[in-house]
């Protein structure tokens, strides 16, 4: 595991970040972090989910054989890319061997060669693939979030951790709100945290959130488009559930959606 300010790129936090150790902490410290940087440092070194703090840290410590090199974030991996961001790509929760390994978010795995590929190919990054936190990639316009922050065993989180790492998310939300135009949202689980998220910082959501579907696209009244899009896990693209051109039709809109050109 990367320890808290010793040089990582992707690392926000010092040895002096606040620890959340419990859901009330996590409260506490998301509603005073005043900036992205306060909300991403002081999250990648929360504890709160106790099954997700063991299995983030015992993946990083048994590793996959052909990682078996490389040293493991095995830590909380936090949203990234423009704190300026026109465009908010939101995905689920951190791969085990992916973003619990590199520290980036779909960085290091194949979901991610499909992301960056698609990103690339809009203009919204700077290169096609991102295999590591030097790759020197960057975000053009967007940032990458996810509203559960610690690699969950099968990729899914229980609704107790979900709503425990909710506060980080709100808070990336609510202080992302006076640039963000369009949110393009990878699968039913991020679909409904967004909504949440919006609605908690003030966004006018619909009383009856509109079903997670390909494609949909709900403009709210003086806020952000918000685009449904399947998730580009290797279960959707493996089997041409979510192809190339489907996703690029996606990130156009959210560039028309957003004024990037
Ligand atoms: S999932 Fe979120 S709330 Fe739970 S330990 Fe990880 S960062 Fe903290």
């Amino acid at each position: 595991m990367i320890r808290p300010g010793t040089g990582f790129p992707t690392d926000r936090a010092t040895r002096t970040t606040p620890v959340a150790h419990v859901p009330a902490d996590v409260g506490r410290l998301s509603a005073s972090a005043v900036s992205l940087l306060h909300v991403d440092g002081r999250s990648s070194v929360c504890r709160a989910c106790p099954r997700l703090v063991t299995w983030r840290e015992e993946v990083a410590e048994t590793k996959r054989a052909a990682f078996a090199d490389d040293r493991y974030w095995g830590r909380p991996v936090t949203g990234w890319g423009d704190p300026r961001a026109r465009i908010v790509v939101v995905g689920l929760a951190p791969a085990a061997h992916g973003g619990n390994r590199t520290g980036r978010i779909f960085t290091g795995d194949r979901s991610g060669d499909w992301l960056f590929g698609a990103l690339h190919r809009a203009g919204l990054a700077t290169q096609p693939t991102s295999t590591s936190a030097y790759d020197g990639q960057e975000l053009l316009h967007t940032r990458i979030t996810l509203p559960v922050r610690c690699a969950p065993p099968a990729n899914r989180p229980t609704p107790l951790e979900r709503d425990t790492c909710a506060p980080w998310f709100r808070r990336e939300v609510e202080l992302l709100r006076p640039t963000a135009r369009a949110y393009v949202v990878l699968g039913g689980f991020g679909w409904a945290s967004t909504w949440s998220a919006l609605r908690a910082t003030g966004s006018a959501v619909p009383d009856r959130v509109p079903r997670f579907r390909h494609g949909l696209e709900v403009p709210l009244d003086g806020g952000p488009t918000v685009l449904g899009c399947y998730h580009v896990s290797q279960q959707n693209t493996f089997t041409g559930r979510l192809t190339e051109a489907m996703l690029d039709d996606v990130l156009e809109r959210a560039k028309a959606a957003a004024g990037v050109s």
